[in-house]
């Protein structure tokens, strides 16, 4: 059987995902959330006639009649209900934000103003119908849709959803993740290290990319290259998380375990192995009782690569967002592919004086060497060699 391409993988995954539930938040806990609805147009928008400048308001016909002489009658603030204007020669001290009095169709910037006692002078400068007002109606209708059922909520999003008059949203639950490390080299940062063991960085680098993209119950977890030890976790992790992440041992070796295990615990393989370099490893499956598992490999590189290529659009979709325009960015430099798989190349993206964004590729020490991603943006994907793509090639760009 030939390998899957990775777009082929992500298709498969992408068909044996589930939505997550839905849950209804307070306004004040939904930023990075998925909306699971639609927003409407509580009232018309801006809701009334919206005074935008502080001075006067007037009838433009009666004050381009007059001398230039307006005779205040009152004040109106911001919240306060409309006066009406008494007659055409007067005006009214208006505030912005303020609804536009009754019988006036125009504002006169304080600026444009010089108060004398009970009158206004304007001068002899027309006044246009309408000026400095901010018409009922003018930005959107009553019912209109605003915000559609699959949005990222940032803040704009937030704001629109407060002025339409939610209080709570209906939002995406946010999945039970748990990251698992596999191996008995691994040592803990901060814990005392033998010459032939290794630190247990890919755990945390997972985890921090899941913060990053907003997702909050993260549990963590380790096992050894132990068959019982292993089964006995991730029994237990099928049972109590929604998505799992796990980190090595899905290779050829004798004590790559983990996709052994995973099969006789009821996980349904999707597929083992894509053809691409760093990852080719990746294992991905999911259980009978509903959980997802993604096993990635335990190189460095290939665990982050996997992690923003296939988990992290996994569990945006899982979530109901709708679906990213794909970035693509052109290379700064060649870049040569050897072998006949998509190739990863880590980049840094650039920016030339007109904002134009490159990428400038940053080669690793092979896919164990994590450091040379210091500083790096992502990653773009090349298609499979042998090939050299010229400076100018236009890529396929995640971030982490
Ligand atoms: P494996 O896929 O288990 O054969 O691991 C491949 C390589 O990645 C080995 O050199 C492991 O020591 C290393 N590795 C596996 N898991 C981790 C981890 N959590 N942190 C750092 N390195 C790891
Ligand atoms: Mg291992």
């Amino acid at each position: 059987m030939s390998l899957l391409t990775p777009a082929q993988a992500e298709t498969l995954i992408e068909q044996h995902l589930a939505c997550l539930p839905i849950e209804s938040l307070p306004l004040t806990q939904v930023a990075g959330a998925v909306l699971r609805e639609n927003v409407y147009a509580e009232r018309d928008q801006p809701p009334f006639d919206r005074v935008a400048m502080d001075g006067i308001a007037l009838l433009s016909s009666g004050a381009n009649g007059n001398t230039g002489r307006m005779r205040v009658t009152g004040m109106q603030a911001a919240g306060d209900p409309p006066q009406t204007l008494a007659d055409p020669a007067s005006c009214i001290e208006i505030m912005t934000g303020a609804i536009l009095p009754r019988g006036c169709d125009a504002v006169v910037p304080v600026e444009q103003v010089q108060r004398n006692g009970e009158f206004a002078e304007i001068g002899r400068k027309p006044v246009t119908a309408w000026q400095n007002v901010h018409r009922r109606g003018s930005d959107c209708r009553q019912g209109s849709l605003l915000l559609a059922t699959g949005t990222r909520l940032s803040a704009p999003e937030v704001a629109i959803a407060a002025g339409a008059g939610m209080a709570r949203l209906r939002v995406s639950a946010q999945p039970m993740i748990v990251v698992i490390s596999t191996g008995n080299e691994l040592i803990e940062p901060g814990e005392t290290i033998e010459p032939h063991q290794v630190r247990r960085s890919n755990a945390y680098g997972i985890t921090a990319s899941l913060r990053q993209h907003g997702f909050t119950r993260v549990a963590d977890d380790h096992v050894r290259d132990d068959e019982s030890q292993i089964t006995e976790r991730l029994s237990f992790h099928l049972r109590t998380h929604d998505v799992l992440i796990l980190s090595g041992g899905v290779s050829m070796g004798k004590l790559d375990l983990v996709p052994k295990v995973l099969q006789t615990l009821g996980v349904n393989l999707v597929f083992h192995h894509v053809a691409q370099r760093p990852g080719k490893p990746m294992w991905f499956g999911v259980s009978q009782s509903g959980p997802a598992v993604f096993a990635l490999p335990g190189n460095p590189v290939s665990t982050l690569v996997c992690l923003s290529r296939y988990v992290l659009p996994a569990l945006r979709a899982a979530m109901g967002q709708a679906p990213v325009e794909a970035q693509r960015i052109a290379l700064t430099a060649p870049v040569e592919v050897k072998a006949p798989l998509a190739f990863y190349m880590p980049v840094k993206l650039k920016s030339d004086d007109w904002g134009r964004t490159s990428a400038e590729p940053k080669p690793t020490n092979g896919s164990g060497d994590f450091t040379s991603l210091a500083g790096t943006d992502g990653f773009v994907e090349l298609p499979p060699g042998p090939n050299t793509f010229p400076k100018g090639f236009v890529a396929r760009f995640f971030s982490w």
